[in-house]
């Protein structure tokens, strides 16, 4: 009797990047469990932990539910004409006095297409300025740019289900799979049953390592040296694609002398990294019928992270590993809808469909629907805001979906900058570290409570459906943008449903999502982008026979090299225009001072700032605590025991965990999460940026622990 009264929506995970599908079971109003979508391309039937437990948060009884707005240094609860004419007037104001310019927002990756879309068209088309960006600057920003530049599209080339069904060698860089793609993890292992070889580059001993045929053990920061090594074996040893280099490619011949340094002998020497392993790694990528790459946070997160990237294309183009099943360049994106966020124009230099703001035709064609004229001069990106607040340049910031005090690097810095902002507007689900800064906070719909779409880690566009109502006064975020535009006297942004703002996209951006109505999304389980017409049937691979999409056609190969760090030899980037070289380096050494290098990333049980994973009671009792990893070699020589509370400290402040002694880590390296508020490694991390892209150098910075004794 009970089963009649459940009802099942289906819907796409609010986690990771690979973007799987599942039902939502039902009862009187609430979501009281999960069941996997065996039909779905890529979980087939699976899901992870956080798949199946992670849902609790939609009915914490911590959900924000009625606007906010500071009195007196308090927040307290208003109606929505309260909020929104004050943020209206605030806006207006600033505007006025300031400029379009000094307005910025953050946007999204959390929330759907449809609110990314909403959020860039308030910023470019009510305020007037393009410095709207997301969390994509501080995670895949690097890949953005680096296979722009190479190939041509920022984005995965290939499809997750092509690993299981094709590839044949996997080459892993720089990506804790089973933790933070645990799907794609899965793919990979049935590939490995089926007789394929797995390579894992990776400074940490994780999950996927331990299964790997070979792995190499590359330190933090030296991925060039690694990839160019790789690139000089395949040169020497005949194994390059010669003919699809002469007719798809353009830069070859400059990479064979930028890379003839990069002996097997020599990396070693700068890497530690055994020659016979590199040499075995670079045979067996070289000789492969099918090889892809698959890569995240460990490949982008540097200052050098775009030319990671493109020395990653270069391995695949000269192999002529790309525009076939099973090979590629995949970047595996982070949050749920990274992907979406970026192909919404949640960027400073993009419109939506990454149409580049500075182009005259570009801002014409969404001139002509939104009714407006829009700026020309590319916004600013997250990490250059906090010193353009500083500078007094921007007054207002409105943070949609995002928790930057956590998130991003040098919370100490960030929240200074905040200090000085004339208003902070935060529209969440939660008081968050960063609400708790805001002058107002709006409460958000959150993914189980709307509808839309959200884009996966391989261009796959699927439906989100609406299955329970927000709680209290909670809006949808479109619904609060829209309102707020007609405040301003922007009625251009008022819709009645979530379906005609996608309508709109597909619209403006026919090259991408011209064929993805609702109803065909509806009936293929979602479709990859491109998919122009109704009658396409998306793209789940991209190159096809070598046809790049860059302006003229070929992939660009760039020259990387990488400058060990020696003072009198240090050049902190470089592009030439004649020969494409990029030059990469690490911002911060380890020295006498601070003699540990620190690397960050997640834990399979959490997610990103633990905003809604930390809600989860199965969740946080799995992961209820930072547990620093410490390399038994150097907890000997600190005096330091398992589950002893550690000072972690860097130049830029210190906080107290526990330590894990393990062999997960080398000695010298020490590893951090950013899901705990108590102990949060981006209180540590530097602000150093890559110059192309401005991605923070999260992997690596210089540390120091030691042991708190209970005085
Ligand atoms: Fe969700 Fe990612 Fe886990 Fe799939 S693998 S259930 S998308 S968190």
């Amino acid at each position: 009797m009970k089963k009649d009264k459940i009802e099942k929506v289906l819907t796409t995970c609010p986690y990771c990047g690979c973007g799987c599908n599942f039902y939502l079971n039902i009862e009187n109003g609430k979501i009281v469990g999960v069941e996997p979508d065996n039909l779905h391309p890529v979980n087939k039937g699976e899901l992870c932990i956080k798949g199946y437990f992670g849902y609790d948060y939609v009915h914490d009884p911590r959900r924000l539910t009625s606007p906010l707005v500071k009195k007196d240094g308090t927040l307290v609860p208003v109606s929505w004409d309260e909020a929104l004419d004050y943020v209206a007037g605030r806006l207006k104001q600033i505007k006025q006095e300031s400029g379009p310019d000094a307005f910025a927002l953050f946007s999204s990756a959390r929330s759907i297409n449809e609110d990314n879309y909403m959020a860039q068209k308030f910023t470019r088309a009510v305020m007037g300025t393009n410095n709207v960006d997301h969390c994509a600057r501080l995670c895949h920003a690097s890949t953005v740019a680096g296979l722009a530049m190479t190939l041509g599209s920022g984005a995965m080339t290939n499809s997750i289900p092509e690993i299981s069904a094709y590839s044949d060698v996997i080459f892993i860089i720089g990506s804790n799979t089973s933790e933070c793609h645990p799907l794609i993890a899965s793919c990979v292992l049935k590939a490995k049953e089926r007789g394929a070889k797995l390579i894992v580059a990776d400074p940490r001993m994780t999950e996927i390592a331990n299964k790997a045929d070979i792995w190499l053990r590359v330190p933090s920061g030296y991925n060039i040296p690694l990839i160019n090594g790789m690139i000089n074996v395949v040169i020497k040893e005949g194994l390059v694609k010669t003919d699809f280099i002469k007719e798809h490619t353009v830069g070859f011949e400059e990479l064979v002398k930028a890379v003839e340094g990069y002996t097997p002998e020599y990396v070693e020497k700068l890497t530690g990294i055994p020659q016979k392993d590199l040499v075995k790694a670079a045979r067996i990528y070289g000789k492969a019928g099918a090889a892809v790459i698959l890569y995240t946070m460990g490949i982008t997160q540097f200052s050098h992270g775009t030319g990671n990237v493109a020395d990653c294309a270069n391995l695949a183009l000269i192999t002529g590993n790309i525009g076939r099943p099973g090979t590629g360049v995949d970047p595996l994106r982070g949050q749920n809808n990274v992907q979406g966020a970026c192909d919404m124009g949640a960027l400073p230099t993009d419109l939506p469909g990454y149409l580049k703001v500075n182009v005259e035709e570009n801002r014409a064609r969404f001139e002509k629907i939104w009714g407006v004229k829009l700026p020309s001069i590319p916004g600013l990106k997250v990490t250059e805001v906090p010193d353009a607040i500083l500078n007094h340049c921007v007054r207002a910031l409105y943070v949609f979906g995002e928790n930057p005090v956590m998130s991003d690097p040098d919370s100490d810095h960030l929240r200074h900058a905040f200090e000085h902002l004339d208003l902070l507007v935060v529209q969440d689900i939660f008081l968050t570290e960063t609400a708790r800064l805001a002058d107002v906070v709006l409460p958000a719909a959150c993914w189980g409570e709307k509808d839309g779409t959200f884009t996966n880690t391989e261009r796959r566009v699927q439906r989100v459906r609406k299955a329970v109502d927000p709680p209290g006064n909670a809006k949808f975020d479109w619904w609060i943008f829209s309102k707020l535009a007609e405040k301003m006297g922007y009625t251009g942004m008022s819709y009645n449903n979530v379906e005609e703002i996608w309508d709109e996209i597909r619209r403006l951006v026919p090259e991408k999502f011209g064929g993805m109505s609702y109803e065909r999304l509806d009936n293929n389980r979602g479709l990859q982008w491109p998919c122009p017409t109704e009658d396409h049937p998306g793209t789940p691979f991209l190159y096809k026979g070598g046809k790049f999409s860059t302006p003229t056609g070929k992939a660009q190969i760039y020259s990387i090299l990488f400058n060990t760090g020696n003072p009198d030899t240090k050049l902190d980037f470089e592009v030439k225009e004649n020969g494409k070289v990029i030059i990469g380096s690490i911002a911060e050494l380890p020295d006498e001072e601070y003699p540990l290098v620190l690397t960050t990333g997640r834990r399979v049980y959490h997610y990103h700032t633990g905003t809604m994973t930390r809600k989860s009671p199965i969740l946080n009792q799995m992961g209820p605590q930072e547990q620093v990893e410490v390399n038994p070699l150097d907890a000997a020589r600190l005096g330091i025991n398992d589950g002893d509370f550690i000072k972690i400290s860097t130049r830029r402040g210190y906080v107290a965990a526990r330590a894990w002694k393990t062999e997960r880590v080398p000695k010298g390296t020490i590893f951090m999460t950013f899901h705990y508020w108590e102990a949060c490694c981006n209180e540590l991390t530097n602000t150093a940026i890559d110059p192309i892209c401005c991605i923070p150098e999260f992997k690596v910075g210089a540390a120091k622990i030691e042991k708190i004794t209970p005085s």
